[in-house]
């Protein structure tokens, strides 16, 4: 495991890194995480839009997938979707996931992050 995130305390209380996922990952704000993995922390969407809405975060902060490095674990983030399915009991029914990025994306939260969404069926395609 390796629960740290790569930024300090000071960098992450000052107005220059003001992210709200990485207070969620560091602690500073308290969250019920669902699920953790060497990279990602799973959360509760807090605005949900279906009956099981989760966040899958990286622990490290990149704006977005544009932002992903080398060390970011495209697999291990495949692997966690698929034993979070199997975990929820939606790997029959099926789920969304869908990582929004940027302006056209609709990305709100600039720190990478994936929806899993189940519990209804969706629409294609998005609005
Ligand atoms: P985006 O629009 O960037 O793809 O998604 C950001 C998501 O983060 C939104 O669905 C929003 O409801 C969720 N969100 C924003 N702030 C918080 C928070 O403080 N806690 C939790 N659990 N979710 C949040
Ligand atoms: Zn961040």
């Amino acid at each position: 495991m390796v629960p740290f995130i790569h930024m300090n305390a000071q960098l992450l209380n000052s107005k220059a890194h003001d992210c709200v996922f990485c207070k969620i990952v560091s602690g500073i704000i308290k969250s019920d995480v669902i699920k953790e993995t060497d990279g990602f922390i799973v959360i509760k969407d807090i605005n949900a839009v279906s009956p099981l809405h989760l966040l899958i975060i990286s622990k490290t902060h990149y704006d977005s997938i544009i932002n992903t490095d080398e060390v970011f674990n495209g697999n291990e983030l495949l692997q966690l979707i698929k034993v979070i399915s199997q975990e929820f009991g939606i790997d029959s029914e099926g789920f969304r996931i869908v990582i929004n990025t940027g302006p056209d994306g609709g990305q709100t939260v600039m720190h990478f992050h994936a929806h899993l969404m189940a519990g209804r069926s969706f629409s294609w395609p998005p609005g």
